[in-house]
């Protein structure tokens, strides 16, 4: 295997599967079998689950509500998310432990980072629930936080394009996907792989990303084995 330590993002509008919100069961198993072919190698996963399939803050606040108890909102999305995504990978008979940002002790562990890495030497998948636990944040952001507290080798950030573009793919059909990229032209070419701050912490920190199709059964194996599918953003 190419990295033996792999933080996924996944967004939480991936779990809505072929709904216009919510989780997709179906989906969510599929994740898990994906998850357990890499976790059967021997690879330690940490994952970042988003919650926009739920709640997103900046939604919530352009309908006139403080942003900050929007965020709060978008938080708490994210740990429903984590719970069933745990409640997936432990019907593949994954071990897994959701950690989250903001207490919720009868739900979910602190956020503890050497636990967490405990948790990951001892072959867990750990789910990062709760965001950074701070307004103003995406779950980008705290992706690129975590895998760099944990020390993680890589970001996967699972979507439902097979990777950066020229432009968008889904309006212009002469778009080109590129297999790799520097950080700087992510940034020269205005292309948009996260949000700013998260994609700025992450080239401070050269912390490799890469963007690829999770939706493709066998991909996230092929993408840890060091296969180059998708696109790699680099320094
Ligand atoms: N959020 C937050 N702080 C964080 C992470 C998330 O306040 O550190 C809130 C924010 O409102 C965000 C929502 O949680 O819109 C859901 O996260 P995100 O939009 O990143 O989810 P995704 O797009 O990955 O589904």
């Amino acid at each position: 295997m190419e990295y033996k330590r792999i933080l996924l993002k996944l967004s939480g509008e991936a779990l809505m599967g072929d709904r216009q919100y919510g989780i997709d069961p179906k989906r969510l198993a599929e994740y898990a079998h994906e998850i357990k072919q890499i976790t059967e190698k021997g690879v330690q996963v940490a994952i970042v689950i988003g919650g926009g399939n739920i709640f997103r803050g900046v939604a919530g606040a352009s309908k006139g509500m403080d942003r900050v108890q929007a965020d709060h909102m978008g938080m708490l999305a994210t740990v429903i998310n984590g719970l069933a995504l745990q409640s997936a990978l432990e019907d593949a008979e994954i071990p897994t432990r959701l950690q989250s940002a903001v207490k919720i002790n009868e739900v979910a562990e602190p956020f503890i980072r050497r636990r967490a890495m405990r948790h990951l030497e001892k072959g867990r998948v750990v789910i990062f629930g709760g965001g950074t636990g701070n307004p103003y944040f995406t779950t980008d952001s705290a992706a690129v936080l975590r895998a760099i507290e944990i020390n993680a080798d890589v970001i996967l950030k699972g979507t439902r394009v097979d990777g950066i573009y020229t432009s968008d793919p889904e309006k212009n059909a002469d778009a080109t996907k590129f297999d790799f990229i520097s950080f700087d032209d992510v940034l020269r070419k205005g292309l948009k792989v996260m949000d700013t701050t998260a994609f700025t912490l992450s080239q401070e920190n050269e912390l490799p990303i890469i963007v690829f199709d999770m939706n493709k059964a066998g991909n996230l194996l092929k993408v840890v084995s060091g296969e180059s599918i998708g696109t790699q953003v680099n320094l």
